[in-house]
Protein backbone atom coordinates (compact mmCIF):
# COMPACT_ATOMS: atom_id res chain seq x y z
CA UNK A 1 0.00 0.00 0.00
CA UNK A 2 0.90 3.74 -0.98
CA UNK A 3 0.24 5.63 2.42
CA UNK A 4 -0.37 9.01 1.69
CA UNK A 5 0.33 11.40 4.11
CA UNK A 6 -1.32 14.75 5.13
CA UNK A 7 1.27 16.71 4.22
CA UNK A 8 -0.05 16.13 0.95
CA UNK A 9 -3.52 17.31 1.00
CA UNK A 10 -5.03 20.73 1.79
CA UNK A 11 -8.02 19.66 3.81
CA UNK A 12 -7.81 16.19 5.24
CA UNK A 13 -8.06 12.68 4.13
CA UNK A 14 -11.07 10.91 4.73
CA UNK A 15 -10.14 9.23 7.98
CA UNK A 16 -12.85 6.52 7.81
CA UNK A 17 -11.99 4.72 4.64
CA UNK A 18 -9.08 2.84 2.99
CA UNK A 19 -9.37 4.99 -0.25
CA UNK A 20 -7.97 6.80 -1.08
CA UNK A 21 -6.04 7.15 2.49
CA UNK A 22 -4.21 4.24 1.10
CA UNK A 23 -3.88 3.90 -2.64
CA UNK A 24 -4.27 0.31 -3.12
CA UNK A 25 -0.76 -1.28 -5.38
CA UNK A 26 -1.95 -1.59 -9.24
CA UNK A 27 -1.55 -5.16 -8.64
CA UNK A 28 -4.16 -5.28 -5.26
CA UNK A 29 -6.90 -4.13 -7.89
CA UNK A 30 -6.03 -6.42 -10.50
CA UNK A 31 -3.74 -4.63 -12.62
CA UNK A 32 0.07 -5.75 -13.87
CA UNK A 33 2.49 -3.14 -11.59
CA UNK A 34 4.23 -0.15 -13.00
CA UNK A 35 1.12 1.29 -14.89
CA UNK A 36 -2.50 0.69 -15.43
CA UNK A 37 -2.61 -1.46 -19.27
CA UNK A 38 -3.68 0.67 -21.83
CA UNK A 39 -4.52 -2.04 -24.15
CA UNK A 40 -8.54 -2.11 -22.78
CA UNK A 41 -10.89 -1.24 -20.04
CA UNK A 42 -11.39 -3.76 -17.69
CA UNK A 43 -14.15 -6.24 -18.21
CA UNK A 44 -17.98 -5.48 -17.33
CA UNK A 45 -18.53 -5.80 -14.20
CA UNK A 46 -22.95 -6.14 -14.61
CA UNK A 47 -23.70 -5.86 -18.13
CA UNK A 48 -23.41 -7.79 -21.38
CA UNK A 49 -22.12 -4.49 -23.55
CA UNK A 50 -22.92 -5.08 -27.46
CA UNK A 51 -20.02 -4.23 -29.82
CA UNK A 52 -18.89 -0.59 -31.55
CA UNK A 53 -18.93 -1.21 -35.24
CA UNK A 54 -15.24 -0.74 -35.73
CA UNK A 55 -14.51 -2.20 -32.05
CA UNK A 56 -13.83 -5.97 -31.36
CA UNK A 57 -13.97 -6.50 -27.68
CA UNK A 58 -10.36 -7.43 -26.28
CA UNK A 59 -9.26 -10.77 -24.84
CA UNK A 60 -10.67 -10.03 -21.17
CA UNK A 61 -14.27 -8.56 -22.46
CA UNK A 62 -12.86 -5.05 -22.31
CA UNK A 63 -12.78 -2.65 -25.01
CA UNK A 64 -9.21 -1.86 -26.37
CA UNK A 65 -8.50 1.96 -25.55
CA UNK A 66 -6.13 2.50 -28.14
CA UNK A 67 -9.53 1.53 -30.44
CA UNK A 68 -12.28 3.50 -28.16
CA UNK A 69 -9.58 6.54 -28.68
CA UNK A 70 -9.59 6.33 -32.45
CA UNK A 71 -13.48 6.97 -32.36
CA UNK A 72 -12.43 10.43 -31.20
CA UNK A 73 -10.83 12.70 -34.07
CA UNK A 74 -9.42 15.16 -31.97
CA UNK A 75 -7.50 12.92 -29.88
CA UNK A 76 -5.05 12.63 -32.49
CA UNK A 77 -4.28 16.50 -32.78
CA UNK A 78 -0.87 18.01 -32.27
CA UNK A 79 -0.89 21.15 -30.12
CA UNK A 80 2.41 23.25 -29.29
CA UNK A 81 4.66 22.40 -31.98
CA UNK A 82 3.78 18.90 -32.76
CA UNK A 83 2.82 17.69 -29.53
CA UNK A 84 0.13 15.31 -29.09
CA UNK A 85 -2.55 16.75 -27.17
CA UNK A 86 -3.48 15.01 -23.95
CA UNK A 87 -6.80 16.25 -22.73
CA UNK A 88 -7.62 16.36 -19.44
CA UNK A 89 -10.13 19.08 -19.00
CA UNK A 90 -13.46 17.06 -19.36
CA UNK A 91 -15.11 18.40 -16.60
CA UNK A 92 -14.69 21.58 -18.77
CA UNK A 93 -16.22 19.75 -21.96
CA UNK A 94 -15.62 16.27 -23.38
CA UNK A 95 -14.23 15.70 -26.42
CA UNK A 96 -17.06 14.24 -29.27
CA UNK A 97 -16.93 10.71 -30.85
CA UNK A 98 -17.16 10.12 -34.84
CA UNK A 99 -20.76 8.52 -34.00
CA UNK A 100 -22.21 12.16 -33.14
CA UNK A 101 -19.78 14.09 -35.61
CA UNK A 102 -21.25 11.94 -38.29
CA UNK A 103 -25.24 12.17 -37.06
CA UNK A 104 -24.93 15.63 -37.07
CA UNK A 105 -23.62 15.71 -40.62
CA UNK A 106 -26.32 12.94 -41.58
CA UNK A 107 -29.00 15.38 -40.18
CA UNK A 108 -28.02 18.46 -41.77
CA UNK A 109 -27.53 15.80 -45.41
CA UNK A 110 -30.82 14.30 -45.27
CA UNK A 111 -33.51 15.65 -42.21
CA UNK A 112 -33.09 19.03 -41.88
CA UNK A 113 -36.24 21.29 -41.01
CA UNK A 114 -38.24 22.83 -38.46
CA UNK A 115 -39.91 20.16 -35.79
CA UNK A 116 -43.56 19.86 -34.76
CA UNK A 117 -44.58 22.24 -38.01
CA UNK A 118 -44.98 21.60 -41.75
CA UNK A 119 -46.82 18.50 -43.22
CA UNK A 120 -43.89 17.55 -45.36
CA UNK A 121 -41.23 14.56 -45.41
CA UNK A 122 -38.21 16.61 -44.01
CA UNK A 123 -40.42 17.79 -40.77
CA UNK A 124 -41.29 14.18 -40.38
CA UNK A 125 -37.67 13.16 -40.21
CA UNK A 126 -36.98 15.77 -38.57
CA UNK A 127 -39.06 15.44 -35.26
CA UNK A 128 -38.72 11.61 -35.76
CA UNK A 129 -35.38 12.20 -35.03
CA UNK A 130 -35.76 14.87 -31.78
CA UNK A 131 -38.37 12.88 -30.15
CA UNK A 132 -36.69 9.80 -30.85
CA UNK A 133 -33.66 11.36 -29.01
CA UNK A 134 -36.10 12.72 -26.25
CA UNK A 135 -36.67 9.28 -25.76
CA UNK A 136 -33.24 8.01 -25.48
CA UNK A 137 -32.17 10.57 -22.73
CA UNK A 138 -35.33 9.49 -20.76
CA UNK A 139 -34.01 5.88 -21.12
CA UNK A 140 -30.48 6.64 -20.36
CA UNK A 141 -31.37 8.50 -17.31
CA UNK A 142 -34.14 5.73 -15.82
CA UNK A 143 -37.14 8.36 -16.34
CA UNK A 144 -40.68 6.78 -16.59
CA UNK A 145 -41.16 8.41 -19.94
CA UNK A 146 -40.64 10.99 -22.65
CA UNK A 147 -42.93 13.85 -21.43
CA UNK A 148 -40.42 14.42 -18.53
CA UNK A 149 -37.46 15.42 -20.50
CA UNK A 150 -37.72 19.09 -21.36
CA UNK A 151 -34.43 20.15 -23.60
CA UNK A 152 -32.61 23.05 -22.85
CA UNK A 153 -29.12 25.05 -23.67
CA UNK A 154 -27.57 23.18 -20.66
CA UNK A 155 -27.03 22.77 -16.99
CA UNK A 156 -27.35 26.80 -16.81
CA UNK A 157 -30.46 27.03 -18.54
CA UNK A 158 -31.96 23.76 -16.85
CA UNK A 159 -31.72 25.05 -13.38
CA UNK A 160 -32.70 28.80 -14.19
CA UNK A 161 -36.16 27.31 -15.89
CA UNK A 162 -36.61 25.59 -12.53
CA UNK A 163 -35.88 28.45 -10.70
CA UNK A 164 -38.25 30.61 -12.54
CA UNK A 165 -40.81 28.26 -13.46
CA UNK A 166 -40.99 25.94 -10.64
CA UNK A 167 -39.69 27.51 -7.54
CA UNK A 168 -40.69 31.31 -7.70
CA UNK A 169 -44.37 30.82 -7.52
CA UNK A 170 -44.07 28.66 -4.38
CA UNK A 171 -42.07 31.71 -2.76
CA UNK A 172 -42.82 33.85 0.32
CA UNK A 173 -40.56 36.30 2.13
CA UNK A 174 -38.47 34.64 4.78
CA UNK A 175 -38.89 31.26 3.10
CA UNK A 176 -35.99 29.17 2.45
CA UNK A 177 -33.80 27.19 -0.15
CA UNK A 178 -31.00 24.88 0.62
CA UNK A 179 -28.07 24.71 -1.28
CA UNK A 180 -24.82 22.80 -0.45
CA UNK A 181 -21.16 24.67 -0.31
CA UNK A 182 -20.08 22.31 -3.45
CA UNK A 183 -22.19 23.96 -6.09
CA UNK A 184 -20.96 25.64 -9.08
CA UNK A 185 -21.69 28.84 -9.88
CA UNK A 186 -24.74 27.66 -11.69
CA UNK A 187 -26.36 26.27 -9.11
CA UNK A 188 -26.12 29.30 -6.69
CA UNK A 189 -27.05 32.41 -8.61
CA UNK A 190 -30.29 31.83 -9.80
CA UNK A 191 -31.47 31.18 -6.29
CA UNK A 192 -29.58 34.25 -5.41
CA UNK A 193 -31.55 36.46 -7.91
CA UNK A 194 -34.80 34.20 -6.92
CA UNK A 195 -34.09 36.06 -3.31
CA UNK A 196 -33.49 38.97 -4.64
CA UNK A 197 -36.97 38.47 -6.41
CA UNK A 198 -38.90 37.45 -3.61
CA UNK A 199 -37.60 38.14 -0.23
CA UNK A 200 -36.71 34.02 0.27
CA UNK A 201 -33.18 33.09 1.85
CA UNK A 202 -30.26 30.39 0.99
CA UNK A 203 -29.32 27.77 3.47
CA UNK A 204 -25.89 26.53 2.83
CA UNK A 205 -24.92 23.06 4.05
CA UNK A 206 -21.20 22.28 4.77
CA UNK A 207 -18.61 20.01 3.83
CA UNK A 208 -16.01 18.39 6.33
CA UNK A 209 -12.26 18.77 5.79
CA UNK A 210 -12.25 15.83 2.65
CA UNK A 211 -14.73 17.94 0.64
CA UNK A 212 -17.53 16.26 1.82
CA UNK A 213 -21.47 16.95 2.87
CA UNK A 214 -22.17 17.39 6.19
CA UNK A 215 -25.47 15.36 5.84
CA UNK A 216 -26.67 15.80 9.83
CA UNK A 217 -25.77 19.73 8.79
CA UNK A 218 -27.42 19.82 6.16
CA UNK A 219 -30.76 18.23 7.96
CA UNK A 220 -30.72 20.18 10.36
CA UNK A 221 -31.10 23.13 7.60
CA UNK A 222 -34.60 22.00 6.97
CA UNK A 223 -37.57 23.68 8.64
CA UNK A 224 -41.21 24.58 7.91
CA UNK A 225 -39.92 27.68 5.81
CA UNK A 226 -37.74 25.60 3.23
CA UNK A 227 -39.51 24.91 0.04
CA UNK A 228 -36.59 23.85 -2.07
CA UNK A 229 -33.40 22.12 -2.18
CA UNK A 230 -30.74 21.99 -4.99
CA UNK A 231 -27.25 19.96 -4.63
CA UNK A 232 -24.70 18.49 -7.28
CA UNK A 233 -24.26 14.81 -7.24
CA UNK A 234 -20.48 15.77 -8.39
CA UNK A 235 -18.32 18.53 -7.64
CA UNK A 236 -17.15 19.73 -10.62
CA UNK A 237 -13.76 21.33 -8.38
CA UNK A 238 -13.15 18.71 -5.83
CA UNK A 239 -14.49 15.62 -7.24
CA UNK A 240 -16.77 14.85 -4.64
CA UNK A 241 -19.63 12.29 -5.14
CA UNK A 242 -22.55 13.66 -3.24
CA UNK A 243 -25.03 11.26 -1.87
CA UNK A 244 -27.97 12.27 -3.20
CA UNK A 245 -30.12 9.69 -2.10
CA UNK A 246 -29.38 10.75 1.19
CA UNK A 247 -30.36 13.85 0.92
CA UNK A 248 -33.50 13.84 -1.16
CA UNK A 249 -34.94 11.73 1.30
CA UNK A 250 -34.30 14.20 4.08
CA UNK A 251 -35.31 16.90 1.52
CA UNK A 252 -39.00 14.35 1.18
CA UNK A 253 -38.94 13.82 4.98
CA UNK A 254 -39.93 17.67 5.25
CA UNK A 255 -42.38 17.81 2.25
CA UNK A 256 -39.37 19.65 0.28
CA UNK A 257 -38.84 19.10 -3.37
CA UNK A 258 -35.19 18.88 -4.70
CA UNK A 259 -33.05 19.61 -8.38
CA UNK A 260 -29.99 17.58 -8.58
CA UNK A 261 -27.17 19.16 -10.91
CA UNK A 262 -25.90 15.72 -12.92
CA UNK A 263 -23.37 18.20 -14.71
CA UNK A 264 -20.99 16.37 -13.58
CA UNK A 265 -21.89 12.95 -12.57
CA UNK A 266 -23.55 12.03 -15.57
CA UNK A 267 -20.51 11.38 -17.95
CA UNK A 268 -19.33 9.18 -14.90
CA UNK A 269 -22.14 7.14 -13.37
CA UNK A 270 -25.11 5.17 -14.33
CA UNK A 271 -28.18 7.78 -13.21
CA UNK A 272 -31.34 6.68 -12.48
CA UNK A 273 -33.54 9.26 -11.92
CA UNK A 274 -36.82 7.08 -10.78
CA UNK A 275 -34.40 5.50 -7.93
CA UNK A 276 -32.92 8.42 -6.97
CA UNK A 277 -36.80 9.80 -6.75
CA UNK A 278 -34.71 13.16 -7.89
CA UNK A 279 -37.80 15.55 -8.47
CA UNK A 280 -35.70 17.56 -11.24
CA UNK A 281 -32.33 16.36 -12.81
CA UNK A 282 -30.43 18.60 -14.95
CA UNK A 283 -27.14 17.91 -17.52
CA UNK A 284 -25.38 19.23 -20.28
CA UNK A 285 -24.75 17.12 -23.44
CA UNK A 286 -21.30 18.70 -23.95
CA UNK A 287 -19.89 16.99 -20.61
CA UNK A 288 -21.25 14.11 -22.09
CA UNK A 289 -19.63 14.01 -25.36
CA UNK A 290 -22.30 15.17 -27.18
CA UNK A 291 -22.12 18.92 -28.43
CA UNK A 292 -22.67 22.24 -27.00
CA UNK A 293 -25.67 23.97 -26.62
CA UNK A 294 -27.84 20.96 -25.53
CA UNK A 295 -28.94 19.90 -22.36
CA UNK A 296 -31.59 18.35 -20.40
CA UNK A 297 -34.29 18.90 -17.82
CA UNK A 298 -35.81 15.65 -15.45
CA UNK A 299 -38.94 16.47 -14.09
CA UNK A 300 -41.64 15.04 -12.10
CA UNK A 301 -45.02 15.39 -14.33
CA UNK A 302 -46.59 16.71 -11.31
CA UNK A 303 -44.00 19.32 -10.87
CA UNK A 304 -43.92 19.92 -14.72
CA UNK A 305 -47.79 20.32 -15.17
CA UNK A 306 -47.44 22.59 -12.15
CA UNK A 307 -44.76 25.06 -13.12
CA UNK A 308 -45.27 28.14 -15.17
CA UNK A 309 -43.08 29.01 -18.31
CA UNK A 310 -40.93 31.66 -18.33
CA UNK A 311 -40.06 31.73 -21.58
CA UNK A 312 -42.90 32.11 -23.87
CA UNK A 313 -43.43 32.14 -27.98
CA UNK A 314 -44.18 29.85 -30.45
CA UNK A 315 -44.07 26.44 -30.55
CA UNK A 316 -44.99 26.36 -26.50
CA UNK A 317 -48.44 26.66 -27.54
CA UNK A 318 -51.86 25.29 -28.15
CA UNK A 319 -54.02 28.60 -29.05
CA UNK A 320 -53.53 31.90 -29.32
CA UNK A 321 -55.85 35.05 -28.97
CA UNK A 322 -55.12 38.65 -28.11
CA UNK A 323 -57.13 38.16 -24.78
CA UNK A 324 -55.81 34.36 -23.74
CA UNK A 325 -53.18 32.45 -24.58
CA UNK A 326 -53.33 28.21 -23.72
CA UNK A 327 -50.28 26.50 -23.34
CA UNK A 328 -49.08 22.89 -24.88
CA UNK A 329 -48.45 20.00 -22.19
CA UNK A 330 -45.36 19.73 -20.77
CA UNK A 331 -42.47 19.37 -22.10
CA UNK A 332 -43.40 21.47 -24.84
CA UNK A 333 -44.66 23.80 -22.73
CA UNK A 334 -41.18 24.98 -21.76
CA UNK A 335 -39.46 24.61 -25.19
CA UNK A 336 -40.43 28.32 -26.51
CA UNK A 337 -39.16 29.09 -29.74
CA UNK A 338 -36.92 27.00 -32.20
CA UNK A 339 -35.11 24.65 -30.43
CA UNK A 340 -31.64 23.17 -30.51
CA UNK A 341 -32.64 20.28 -32.93
CA UNK A 342 -29.85 18.90 -34.60
CA UNK A 343 -27.71 18.81 -31.47
CA UNK A 344 -30.34 17.28 -29.54
CA UNK A 345 -30.12 14.39 -32.16
CA UNK A 346 -26.03 14.16 -31.19
CA UNK A 347 -27.07 14.05 -28.04
CA UNK A 348 -29.00 10.47 -28.65
CA UNK A 349 -26.49 9.59 -30.95
CA UNK A 350 -23.23 10.31 -28.12
CA UNK A 351 -25.92 7.93 -25.49
CA UNK A 352 -26.03 5.28 -27.98
CA UNK A 353 -22.45 5.33 -28.12
CA UNK A 354 -21.83 5.55 -24.70
CA UNK A 355 -24.57 2.49 -24.36
CA UNK A 356 -22.73 0.16 -26.75
CA UNK A 357 -19.06 0.91 -24.46
CA UNK A 358 -21.49 0.22 -20.75
CA UNK A 359 -21.66 3.32 -18.53
CA UNK A 360 -20.66 0.74 -16.14
CA UNK A 361 -17.66 0.08 -17.74
CA UNK A 362 -16.67 3.67 -18.08
CA UNK A 363 -17.48 3.84 -14.54
CA UNK A 364 -15.14 1.21 -13.47
CA UNK A 365 -12.24 2.34 -15.94
CA UNK A 366 -12.28 5.91 -15.02
CA UNK A 367 -11.72 4.92 -11.06
CA UNK A 368 -8.92 3.03 -11.80
CA UNK A 369 -7.10 6.14 -13.76
CA UNK A 370 -8.48 7.82 -10.28
CA UNK A 371 -6.98 5.87 -8.10
CA UNK A 372 -3.73 5.78 -10.03
CA UNK A 373 -3.32 9.87 -10.69
CA UNK A 374 -4.01 10.23 -6.69
CA UNK A 375 -0.99 7.38 -6.09
CA UNK A 376 1.41 9.21 -9.14
CA UNK A 377 0.31 13.06 -8.26
CA UNK A 378 0.80 12.49 -4.35
CA UNK A 379 4.28 11.63 -5.05
CA UNK A 380 5.19 15.35 -6.85
CA UNK A 381 7.00 17.14 -3.56
CA UNK A 382 4.72 19.96 -2.35
CA UNK A 383 2.03 19.13 -4.09
CA UNK A 384 -1.54 19.11 -2.47
CA UNK A 385 -4.57 17.37 -3.27
CA UNK A 386 -7.96 19.53 -2.79
CA UNK A 387 -11.18 17.50 -2.37
CA UNK A 388 -10.09 13.88 -0.60
CA UNK A 389 -13.75 12.31 -0.25
CA UNK A 390 -13.84 8.84 -0.20
CA UNK A 391 -16.25 8.79 -3.05
CA UNK A 392 -14.99 10.92 -5.88
CA UNK A 393 -15.13 10.57 -9.85
CA UNK A 394 -12.55 12.12 -12.29
CA UNK A 395 -11.47 15.63 -10.91
CA UNK A 396 -7.66 15.63 -9.27
CA UNK A 397 -7.76 19.20 -7.97
CA UNK A 398 -4.04 20.67 -6.86
CA UNK A 399 -1.66 23.28 -5.81
CA UNK A 400 1.97 22.96 -5.65
CA UNK A 401 3.86 24.81 -3.46
CA UNK A 402 6.07 27.82 -4.81
CA UNK A 403 4.11 28.11 -8.42
CA UNK A 404 0.40 29.86 -8.90
CA UNK A 405 -2.13 27.54 -10.45
CA UNK A 406 -2.05 29.78 -13.57
CA UNK A 407 1.51 29.03 -14.49
CA UNK A 408 1.41 25.24 -13.90
CA UNK A 409 -1.53 25.14 -16.15
CA UNK A 410 0.61 27.31 -19.06
CA UNK A 411 3.50 24.89 -18.33
CA UNK A 412 1.36 21.82 -18.61
CA UNK A 413 -0.02 23.26 -21.93
CA UNK A 414 2.95 23.84 -23.33
CA UNK A 415 3.65 20.13 -22.73
CA UNK A 416 -0.01 19.57 -24.65
CA UNK A 417 -1.71 18.94 -21.87
CA UNK A 418 -5.17 20.72 -21.45
CA UNK A 419 -6.33 20.92 -17.50
CA UNK A 420 -8.45 23.78 -15.93
CA UNK A 421 -6.41 26.02 -13.87
CA UNK A 422 -8.93 28.79 -11.98
CA UNK A 423 -11.82 28.65 -9.81
CA UNK A 424 -13.49 26.59 -11.86
CA UNK A 425 -16.77 28.56 -11.67
CA UNK A 426 -16.72 27.21 -7.46
CA UNK A 427 -15.50 29.95 -5.72
CA UNK A 428 -17.52 29.46 -2.33
CA UNK A 429 -15.91 25.56 -2.45
CA UNK A 430 -12.34 26.80 -2.48
CA UNK A 431 -12.48 29.40 -0.15
CA UNK A 432 -13.81 26.75 2.50
CA UNK A 433 -10.44 25.18 1.66
CA UNK A 434 -8.82 28.69 1.80
CA UNK A 435 -7.87 28.86 -1.82
CA UNK A 436 -8.66 31.00 -4.59
CA UNK A 437 -7.97 28.66 -7.94
CA UNK A 438 -6.79 24.85 -8.46
CA UNK A 439 -5.26 22.88 -11.37
CA UNK A 440 -7.84 20.61 -12.33
CA UNK A 441 -7.00 17.84 -14.26
CA UNK A 442 -10.17 15.91 -15.39
CA UNK A 443 -10.03 12.29 -16.25
CA UNK A 444 -12.84 10.60 -19.28
CA UNK A 445 -12.52 7.23 -20.12
CA UNK A 446 -10.75 7.77 -22.94
CA UNK A 447 -7.59 8.76 -21.06
CA UNK A 448 -4.91 6.86 -20.37
CA UNK A 449 -1.93 5.62 -17.66
CA UNK A 450 0.36 7.20 -20.11
CA UNK A 451 -1.16 10.62 -20.04
CA UNK A 452 -1.59 10.26 -16.57
CA UNK A 453 2.40 9.97 -16.33
CA UNK A 454 3.19 12.70 -18.52
CA UNK A 455 1.42 14.82 -16.13
CA UNK A 456 3.18 13.85 -13.53
CA UNK A 457 6.81 13.73 -15.21
CA UNK A 458 5.97 17.72 -15.80
CA UNK A 459 4.85 18.11 -12.23
CA UNK A 460 7.89 16.32 -10.85
CA UNK A 461 10.03 19.11 -13.12
CA UNK A 462 8.63 21.63 -11.82
CA UNK A 463 8.36 20.91 -8.48
CA UNK A 464 12.18 20.08 -8.63
N1 LIG B 1 -22.95 22.45 -12.65
C1 LIG B 1 -21.77 21.82 -12.62
C2 LIG B 1 -21.48 20.90 -11.47
C3 LIG B 1 -20.86 22.02 -13.64
O1 LIG B 1 -19.68 21.40 -13.60
C4 LIG B 1 -21.18 22.87 -14.72
C5 LIG B 1 -20.21 23.13 -15.85
N2 LIG B 1 -18.90 23.34 -15.46
C6 LIG B 1 -22.42 23.50 -14.71
C7 LIG B 1 -23.28 23.26 -13.67
C8 LIG B 1 -22.84 24.41 -15.82
O2 LIG B 1 -22.95 23.69 -17.00
P1 LIG B 1 -23.15 24.43 -18.39
O3 LIG B 1 -22.07 25.46 -18.48
O4 LIG B 1 -22.99 23.35 -19.40
O5 LIG B 1 -24.51 25.03 -18.38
Amino acid sequence: MTTITNNNVIGAWDAEHALPFEVPTLEAVGLPAGGLPSGGLPSAPTDAAGGLPSAPTGAAGGWPLSQLRAEFPILSERVEGGKPLVWLDNAATTQKPRAVIERLQEYYEHENSNVHRGAHTLAARATDAYEEARGKVAAFIGAPSADNIVFVRGTTEGINLVAQSFVKPLLSPGDEIVLTILEHHANIVPWQVLTQETGAVLRVAPVDDTGQILVDEYRRLFSPRTKFASFTQVSNALGTVVPVEELIAIAHAFGVPTLVDGAQSIPHTPVNVTALDADFFVFSGHKLYAPTGIGAVYGKREHLEAAVPYQTGGNMIKDVTFERTVYQDPPQKFEAGTGNIADAVGLGAAIDFLEQIGIAHIAAWEQELLRYGTAELTKVPGLHLVGTAHHKASVLSFVLDGHSVEEIGQALSREGIAVRAGHHCAQPILRRFGLEGTVRPSLAFYNTPEEIEQLAQVLHRLAG
